[in-house]
Formats: structure tokens, C-alpha cells, sequence
């Protein structure tokens, strides 16, 4: 039984108590509901978090990659995170990074270090990164980040910036906005106030409510591209879902634009935090239900996964239900150029290269995604749920899907992932329904085979 003590006014609205043995029948009529693609409400997610039985189990999962093929076809946005600082002035408990932490060297990349970083993502291919800082007045306040994102910007060629940072006033926000950030991330951790006071003891991140307004400020200064998180384990991750999804309708009530992006990231061990054992861990099984879940309940939200799961378990979720994932991470500023290790927030669990990575999603039958184009043609935010929702995003998506990749193949693949992307790539063209973009699909890759580069319609 969850402890309701001193829970918010925000969260009132979530009826655990209604998590209870349920029947097939019940799992079966919400299973039928989502698999219109209309999303599912708080309490249709509650018979779904109940205690499923094996079988009803496996329907969720097969309704989640029905709805995951549906809406995102074979598709998977692959980005890779960039640490910048690891100073911090928060005591987080469980953050490598913590003010705390006295045996972390400290590191600052500048702006010079930073673009050897990018180097080497680029010569991996990547194309998006997320940006991600410590809070810090010096290192990490609102002009450095900005000048971190034009310099890569001007000086590489990466496409899109997506930030993991503090967050800010609506005023900082838009200075984020003007030097041309993506999306804009921030993870509420946990949403139980008593649990936030435990793990956040000092510092502006003590501030539950200050940080649980921070994606709507970042909205209301005309970042429309936010996303949102909960760090699984610090409590019942089925509170912590509950309440995902009612920051995510509060956000599209209050703003009109719901969140772009959901994160689950998973508690993992780290080096020098003051906080290890959890008591609220949460298994794999019931990890892949909140995948599973969360692909039902907001179908046009992207899911994204990062290295902190293991290999085995990676792969099983690009089947449920995830749509962006990371791949040959490091979470140290100075962790790719300088192969620096020792500076860590935590420790990762899929060490696969990029090429790797990619050879393991196209053996799978999936396309993997180098696209970058919604940002940049200002599909965004309220436009970009708009064509999200009629389908039409998913024509845009997989053809450019397919040129990204392409151009991917053509410029970092060897010859193993060549041959094993070719089929792949080849019913990927097969599938696109309307003849003339299809035509214009297979236009455009022959002039990505002479050369030309960064197409995208
Ligand atoms: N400092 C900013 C903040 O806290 O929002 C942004 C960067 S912080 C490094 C990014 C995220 O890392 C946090 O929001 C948290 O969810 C996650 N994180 C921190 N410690 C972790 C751990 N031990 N295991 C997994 N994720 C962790
Ligand atoms: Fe600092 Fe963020 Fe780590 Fe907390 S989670 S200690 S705020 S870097």
C-alpha cells in the first residue's frame, strides 16, 4: 500500500488505491480502448499496473508493439549524451555528481574540449546529442550552456541539441530558445514530495515544486519540444507512473502542448553517491509493463532509452514500445576525445559502439533513424502533435528515416552492417503507401549515393 502522507495537491488525482486484482475481462476492455490509439486515462492505467496474469501480460506487450508499429513503423531515433560538467552545487543522494561526492575530480569541458568531444561522436556518425550539465552558478548557468550549443552549432556538424539541465526562469529559457536548443529536458525524479525532501537534503533541486513547474516555464518561453522523466526506484514505480502521466496531462492542460518526450531512466549504482540500496528497486518484467504501458496511454509521446539497461533487455524493449535510444554513451565530461572514465554520474550497462548498436536494431527487422528534420522545419510542439496524430508525421518520418540512414551507411558503415542494413533498407521502401513519395524517397537516395547530404522533406 502506497503512503499518501503528504502528497501534493498535483498528485491528488491519482487513485492507487485503485491498483487491485482485476479480471481478464477488465485487462482485455483496456487493452480494446488503447488499441484505438487514442491514449488511456489514469484509471484505464491503473487495471493495467494491477497484477497481471501471464497471459495478460503478454497481450499488453503484443498491444504495445501493435500500437508502437502502428504510430512509429519500424523507426528508432538513435543520440548520444554529452557531459559538459559535473560540477554541481545539489546533495541529490544517489548522483555521482552530488556536492558530496569529495572523492569525484571535477571537470569542466571548454569550449575547445567540448568540440574535440563532438569529433568524436561525429566520427562514430552521430548527429544529435543531449546535452546534459550539473546545476552550478559557474559552470552550468543559462550563457554557458547557450555558448556550448552555438559553438557546436557553428562549428560541427551536428543537427540537433536536446539539453539535460537545471531548470530556469522563463526569461533564461528563451535566451536556450534563441541559441536554438531542441528539446529541453527535465526528470521530476520522483513525485512524492516526501521522498524528493529525502533524496534532495540542500541546494535550488530541494525545491519540489520550483523543478515540477520547470518544463511549463520552459513551454511558456517557447521551447515547445519538452520532455519529461521520473527516476525509477527512488519509490512504487507504479505511483511514479500514475503521476508521469498526470504531469503530462497537467502540461497539455495548462500549455496546450503536452510533453514531446517521456524518460525512464533506472536507478543505477554510483560511484561515491550516499544512497545504494534502494527500496523500491524495480525488476525487468516490470520495467517492460511501464514501456509497454506508457506506449498505450500516450501513443504520440516518444519514449526514450538509455544505456543504463543491459544489451538483452535493450533489445526487448525497442519492441514495446521505445522510440529514441542512446548508444555508445559515456556519462564523464571528456569521456569520448579523452577517454576519460573516472568522473562518472553512474555507470552504464550497454557498452555496444554506435555501428554495434545499429547492426543489432537491423537484425531486428527496425530502421534505425539519424533524422533531425521536425526541429529544424519547425515541426514542433503543437504542429508536431497535430500531423502526429492525423498519421501524416509518420509518411515524413520514415523517408527520412531511411535517407538518414542511408547517408549513415554510406559515410561510417562497414561492410557487415552494409549488408545487413540493405534489406532492411530495401522493405523500408517497399512500405512507404503513397506512390509519388515513394518515388521521391528513391529520388532523393540516389543523390544521397553521389554525395548530397542532409535531405530531408
Ligand atoms: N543536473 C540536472 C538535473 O539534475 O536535472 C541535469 C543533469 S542530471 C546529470 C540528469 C539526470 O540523471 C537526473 O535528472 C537523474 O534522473 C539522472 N540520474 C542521476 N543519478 C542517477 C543514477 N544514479 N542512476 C541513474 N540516473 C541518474
Ligand atoms: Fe547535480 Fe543533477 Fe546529479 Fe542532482 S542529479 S547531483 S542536480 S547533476
Amino acid at each position: 500500500m502506497i503512503d499518501f502522507e503528504g502528497i501534493s495537491e498535483f498528485i491528488k488525482g491519482i487513485e492507487l488505491t485503485n491498483i487491485k486484482q482485476v479480471d481478464m475481462g477488465e485487462v482485455d476492455e483496456v487493452l480494446d480502448i488503447a488499441l484505438e490509439a487514442k491514449g488511456l486515462s489514469l484509471q484505464q492505467v491503473a487495471v493495467l499496473l494491477s497484477d497481471l496474469a501471464e497471459e495478460q501480460e503478454s497481450r499488453l506487450y503484443n498491444a504495445a508493439l501493435e500500437i508502437k508499429k502502428r504510430i512509429y513503423g519500424n523507426r528508432l531515433v538513435m543520440f548520444a549524451p554529452l557531459y559538459v560538467t559535473n560540477e554541481c552545487t545539489n546533495g541529490c543522494l544517489y548522483c555521482g555528481f552530488s556536492k558530496d561526492n569529495n572523492q569525484l575530480e571535477r571537470k569542466t569541458l571548454s569550449i575547445e574540449e567540448t568540440i574535440n568531444e563532438i569529433r568524436s561522436l561525429e566520427a562514430e556518425g552521430h548527429k544529435r546529442i543531449l546535452l546534459v550539465a550539473g546545476e552550478h552558478p559557474k559552470y552550468s548557468n543559462v550563457q554557458k550552456v547557450s555558448e556550448y550549443i552555438k559553438s557546436i552549432y557553428e562549428q560541427t556538424g551536428i543537427r540537433r541539441i536536446n539539453v539535460n539541465m537545471a531548470p530556469l526562469e522563463i526569461e533564461e529559457f528563451q535566451i536556450l530558445k534563441k541559441a536554438g536548443i531542441g528539446t529541453y529536458q527535465l526528470f521530476q525524479e520522483t513525485y512524492h514530495p516526501k521522498v524528493y525532501s529525502e533524496m534532495h537534503p540542500y541546494g535550488k533541486k530541494a525545491d519540489y515544486n520550483y523543478r515540477l513547474y520547470g518544463p511549463t516555464r520552459a513551454i511558456t518561453a517557447g521551447i515547445d519540444d519538452v520532455g519529461i522523466g521520473a527516476l525509477l526506484g527512488l519509490f512504487d514505480y507504479r505511483f511514479e507512473l500514475l503521476a508521469l502521466l498526470q504531469h503530462a496531462n497537467s502540461l497539455e492542460k495548462d500549455t496546450g502542448v503536452g510533453p514531446h518526450t517521456i524518460s525512464i531512466p533506472r536507478l543505477k549504482p554510483a560511484e561515491g553517491a550516499s544512497f545504494k540500496y534502494t527500496r523500491y528497486p524495480i525488476t525487468d518484467q516490470q520495467f517492460k509493463k511501464v514501456v509497454s504501458i506508457l506506449r498505450l496511454a500516450v501513443p504520440y509521446t516518444g519514449i526514450i532509452l538509455s544505456t543504463r539497461e543491459k544489451p538483452e533487455l535493450r533489445d526487448e524493449l525497442l519492441n514495446l514500445g521505445i522510440s529514441q535510444l542512446s548508444a555508445g554513451s559515456s556519462t564523464s565530461p571528456g569521456g569520448y576525445a579523452q577517454k576519460v572514465t573516472h568522473s562518472a554520474q553512474f555507470e552504464v550497462d550497454d557498452h555496444r559502439t554506435l555501428n554495434e548498436m545499429l547492426k543489432s536494431i537491423c537484425s531486428t527487422g527496425m530502421l534505425p533513424s539519424f533524422c533531425t528534420a521536425c526541429y529544424r522545419r519547425n515541426r514542433t510542439g503543437h504542429d508536431f502533435m497535430d500531423l502526429a496524430k492525423t498519421g501524416e508525421i509518420k509518411e515524413f518520418c520514415q523517408v527520412n528515416a531511411i535517407l538518414t540512414f542511408k547517408e549513415h551507411l554510406l559515410d561510417y558503415g562497414d561492410k557487415q552492417l552494409k549488408e545487413i542494413a540493405a534489406k532492411v533498407l530495401q522493405e523500408e521502401i517497399s512500405r512507404i503507401r503513397d506512390k509519388k513519395l515513394r518515388a521521391l524517397a528513391k529520388q532523393k537516395l540516389s543523390l544521397t549515393e553521389q554525395g548530397l547530404r542532409d535531405q530531408h522533406i
